[in-house]
């Protein structure tokens, strides 16, 4: 089982912690921490979802029931603003 970051390929258990602690990635392998949380923001990867792949009509429900969530979560629930 190799021991380099999947991203970096660098060693993941050199000792040198300033890419932040293994981690395992499945089904990549090991990777840095940091190195997979910087994958993960370039992919614009949330949980399984890629929001960069989504078309423009999926990604605007998306957005829509992000913001209802939030208004909900901070107890400003009203009509949701449709423009
Ligand atoms: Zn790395």
């Amino acid at each position: 089982m190799a021991l380099n970051c999947f991203f970096c390929s660098e060693c993941v258990v050199s000792g040198d912690n300033s890419k932040g602690r293994p981690l395992t990635v499945p089904p990549y392998g090991v990777a840095h921490t940091h190195c997979a949380e910087q994958d993960l923001m370039q992919k614009r990867l949330f949980r399984g979802l890629h929001i960069a792949d989504l078309d423009e009509k999926c990604f605007a429900e998306l957005k829509e029931m992000v913001l209802a969530e939030d208004n909900h979560r901070n107890g400003t629930s009203q009509e949701i603003d449709l423009f």
